[in-house]
């Protein structure tokens, strides 16, 4: 296996990789970083936690310091979308080590904050800006940003992007860039929209992956507590309550109840924090800064909130709702298990989600074991054949094998079709 001075990076990239403590580049960063020093462009399928960020963000540095350039002012060298804000800011600070010995601008953009110390950053112009698609062409169009500049341009994520409906904003961005550039795009998976949008960007592309589609990181031990929905929060309470149970991220489909869940563990002595997308900026940092130094030893979050969860030691993921969308799963339980380390996944199942959760052995190819020995065992969760709850006002229902599991004849084919009550579906949002 290559090191990464053999890879060929520049001796400032080097010194600081030593600081960060990575010896040996990972899987993803020794297949990339010989493409992307040639300036291909790269198709990267890695989920997260597999490294992927120096995976790109090495390259650009060793292009910039090969290369030095003064930034044209509101432009930047390198742009690099992320959906969220979290992302983008993890992204920015991974960059800011790694470019520690050198003579770097950067600046990080998305919303949710005011804008001024942005449009600040970006007047003399960056080498790298990280940004989220939505901010970002709000200032582009206030004409404070000038995306008419970039060498190198990274889709960070991008399959989520799409997911979050982003669509458009990045065809927008992409439509304002040079012609000539690096492009790479990251995705954890590997729908026909990605490729699409992967033929329309990429010329040539490199692939890369690192871990085949629909398959789960081999450390993370997998199970599922099948429980009745009432009992769910002290079955959780009883689950995290355990020395084993180092710093956690326990996850809900929605808002009002990741409130509800933090402030029951809270309760009953468990210290844990809130994250979703109706938190200020601050209350997320307090909450990340507190989960990142140990004080909150749980963290519950809503999935896009999570994205942006950079902590190497979490040692369990607990879904106490599943996610009604496959790669979700796949994307949850990659907080733990990260760099090298172990980790537990362990889902809370209900009736109703019963058939989410064949849905993700389908997507995983495998079945995830149950905990039957549990005080909070329930049979009856297990043996459901309920439909789903159909979320978000029909946003989504492309499901597909959950339909299957509906009782065919003894005319429970005439049941209703089950759907949440309208002030739930008012509420899903992550
Ligand atoms: P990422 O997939 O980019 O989110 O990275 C996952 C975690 O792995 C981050 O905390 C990185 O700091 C860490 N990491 C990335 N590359 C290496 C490496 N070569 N050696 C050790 N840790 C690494």
């Amino acid at each position: 296996m290559a090191n990464f001075a053999e890879l060929g990076l520049a001796e400032p990239i080097l010194k600081a990789l030593i600081d960060e403590g990575y010896t040996q580049p990972t899987p993803i960063q020794e297949e990339s970083i010989p493409h992307l020093l040639k300036k291909r462009d790269l198709l990267g399928l890695a989920q997260t936690g597999t490294g992927k960020t120096a995976a790109f963000a090495l390259p650009i540095l060793h292009h910039i310091l090969s290369n030095p350039k003064r930034p044209s002012p509101k432009g930047m060298r390198a742009l690099v979308l992320a959906p969220t804000r979290e992302l983008a800011a993890q992204i920015d600070a991974s960059f800011s080590a790694y470019a520690r010995y050198m003579n770097f601008r950067h600046a990080v953009i998305f919303g949710g904050v005011g804008q001024n110390r942005q449009v600040e950053a970006m007047k003399r112009g960056v080498d790298v800006l990280v940004a989220a698609p939505g901010r970002l062409l709000d200032l582009v169009s206030q004409g404070y940003i000038d995306l008419s500049t970039p060498e190198f341009v990274v889709l960070d994520e991008a399959d989520r992007m799409l997911d979050m409906g982003f669509i458009h904003d990045i065809r927008k961005v992409i439509a304002k860039l040079p012609a000539k550039r690096q492009t790479l795009l990251f995705s954890a998976t590997m729908p026909n929209s990605i490729s699409e949008l992967a033929h329309s960007l990429l010329n040539d592309p490199a692939l890369v992956q690192v871990t085949p589609e629909s398959s789960t990181v081999d450390r993370i031990r997998q199970a599922v507590l099948f429980v009745k929905a009432e009992q769910k929060k002290p079955a959780l309470l009883m689950l995290v309550d355990n020395d084993k149970v180092e710093r956690a991220v326990v996850f809900t489909l929605m808002k009002h109840e990741a409130n509800k869940v933090a402030d029951y563990l809270n309760d009953n002595g468990i210290s844990a924090a809130a994250i979703h997308g109706n938190k200020s900026q601050g209350a997320r940092e307090r909450a990340m800064g507190g989960f990142r130094d140990g004080n909150v030893r749980v963290l519950v979050a809503t999935d896009i909130a999570a994205r942006g969860i950079d902590v190497d030691d979490v040692s369990h993921v607990f879904n106490y709702d599943l996610p009604n969308v496959p790669e979700s799963y796949v994307h949850r339980i990659g907080r733990t298990a990260r760099a090298g380390r172990d980790g537990w996944a362990i889902s809370l199942c209900d009736a109703e989600q019963r058939a989410w959760l064949k849905d993700i052995e389908n997507r995983i190819g495998k079945d995830v074991p149950a905990i039957t020995d549990h005080p909070y065992h329930s049979e009856e969760a297990r043996l459901s054949t309920q439909r789903p709850p159909v979320l978000g006002g029909g946003r989504r229902n492309t499901r597909g094998s959950s339909g299957g599991r509906r009782p065919k004849g003894n005319g429970s084919t005439k049941q209703p079709k089950k759907t949440m009550s309208h002030n739930r579906q008012r509420k899903f949002s992550r």
